[in-house]
């Protein structure tokens, strides 16, 4: 066990460190594994309104300590405060969704016989303990996501966040505590690489579920497929935003201008790519670098601002060395970005041809790339033209062409004439390299479930 100690705020904005955090003792994890399987047996058998209702007190301790909820993610990943407020309600509707709609989610769902008498049904168990490995960039929302409908359908949770969220996971677990969850049933780990290789293996665990990296996502899936375990994957995306027939531009630079800049870039499903039909390409593009060029990251403390630093300096670095190496490999500059500690300005590039390596590459930050497509099936090949398949932005006039469009689409979500419409009832998730499985919804509870088929004659 490695006796590093990497769980440490280190505030982007400012440079300012908090203290380490060490990683969970063997001892400690041990416990806890234990723990969270004799918990999860009760929690199964407490019934459904009675997990609800502690993810229904969960919910109001998050917007009972809103503000504290989000500084807390501001100072660990650097998001704008605006952005934070609002990731702090949604990951409380998120846990409100579920307390509300587990029942009839869980509901036996009875099948139509083809032949023979009696019933047939299938029931939702629960599968036992399931952990949950979680990035930065939304330090609350990816949490609900996977730990309230897991909740709810009477899973135990365990979850390690990343490196620079030991603050806002702390917080988690107090909102879980305080609405009298029992001991045991939701747990965050801090534990190393190493640690988590152990865990996913051990048998007394039913699931995994992931968010983050394509490369780390990789990692993990093996190692739970290896040891015979449901996984969930939620991976990096490139999404492509397509500006088709559409006549009035102007709304729909600022959608694009939106969908790039939001969570300072650093949205799985942020808009990345830009494609844009040859004859409005020019009037577009200008327009675009035009607003782009107006916004300049400023403090993420500031209500006013949309733009802040990038999680880490790591994380500026990487994004300014995948635009030189766009450059080198040929893409033209149509607004030029530079970096600041983890502050990274604003950036356009363009003629990024299919040998460009970013071409394939996911931008984790406020810098866009714009494609000129011939026509509509032009546009819808270099949409698919990446390894990722997370969402994507359709905006026409012609309803038969976002129809058209959106069934050529190799995505898991399809957009049609705007952005961030994310929301708890709708399903999330990708296709391709961005990951396997869903979450929200209806779809999301039935990841984390045993479908036990009950024939009776
Ligand atoms: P990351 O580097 O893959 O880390 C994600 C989590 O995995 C962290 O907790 C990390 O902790 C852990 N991890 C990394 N390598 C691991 C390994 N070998 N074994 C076990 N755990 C490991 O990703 P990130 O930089 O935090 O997040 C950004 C990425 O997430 C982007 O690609 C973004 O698109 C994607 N994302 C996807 C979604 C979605 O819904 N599809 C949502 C949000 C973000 P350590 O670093 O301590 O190992």
């Amino acid at each position: 066990m490695s006796s590093a100690a990497p769980f440490r705020v280190v505030n982007p904005a400012t440079g300012a460190a908090g203290s380490p955090h060490p990683y969970a003792s063997e001892t400690e994890l041990e416990e806890v594994i234990s723990g969270a399987v004799a918990a999860q047996k009760l929690w199964a058998r407490t019934g459904v309104q009675a997990r609800a209702a502690v993810l229904k007190r969960a919910a109001r301790f998050h917007r009972d300590h809103l503000r504290d909820f989000a500084t807390t993610a501001v100072r660990e990943m650097g998001k704008p405060i605006s952005q934070a407020l609002a990731e702090v309600e949604f990951s409380a509707d998120i846990n409100d969704y579920y307390a509300e709609n587990a029942a009839a989610f869980l509901a036996d769902e009875p099948i139509a016989l083809q032949q023979g008498s009696g019933t047939a049904v299938i029931r939702k168990q629960a599968l036992g303990v399931v952990l949950g490995i979680m990035p930065w960039n939304f330090p609350y929302y990816q949490v609900a996501r996977f730990a309230a409908p897991s909740l709810a359908a009477g899973n135990a949770v365990l979850f390690k966040p990343a490196p620079q969220c030991p603050d806002s996971s702390r917080l988690i677990a107090d909102a879980f505590t305080a609405a009298a969850a029992p001991e045991g049933v939701l747990h965050r780990i801090l534990a190393s690489e190493d640690q988590l290789a152990g865990i996913i293996g051990d048998r007394r665990l039913a699931g995994v579920s992931f968010t983050g990296s394509e490369r780390a996502g990789a990692i993990v899936g093996g190692l739970a497929g290896g040891s015979v375990k449901k996984t969930v994957l939620e991976l990096g995306g490139s999404d492509p935003f397509l500006v088709l027939d559409v006549a009035d531009l102007a709304p729909v630079v600022d959608a694009a201008v939106e969908a790039r800049l939001d969570n300072s870039g650093q949205s799985c499903n942020g808009a990345k790519r830009f494609i844009i039909l040859e004859d409005r390409y020019d009037r577009f593009v200008q327009a675009f670098v035009g607003k782009l060029a107006d916004i300049a990251p400023g403090d993420p403390l500031d209500d006013a601002t949309v733009l802040g630093p990038l999680s880490s300096v790591r994380a500026a670095e990487t994004l300014a060395s995948q635009v030189e190496r766009a450059v080198t490999a040929g893409a033209k500059v149509l607004l030029p970005s530079s970096r600041t500690g983890a502050f990274h300005t604003c950036g356009v590039l363009a003629d990024v041809t299919g040998a460009n390596p970013v071409h394939h590459e996911e931008l984790f930050g406020p810098v866009a790339i714009v494609y000129r497509a011939a026509d509509e099936a032009d546009a819808v090949r270099i949409a698919n033209d990446t390894p990722f398949g997370l969402g994507s932005y359709v905006f026409t006039d012609d309803a038969a062409q976002a129809n058209r469009v959106a069934n050529a689409l190799e995505t898991g979500m399809v957009y049609v004439n705007g952005v961030g419409l994310d929301a708890v009832e709708l399903p999330f998730g990708g296709s391709k390299r961005s990951g396997v499985g869903r979450e929200l919804g209806a779809l999301g509870i039935r990841e984390f479930v045993n479908h036990q088929l009950i024939r009776t004659v």
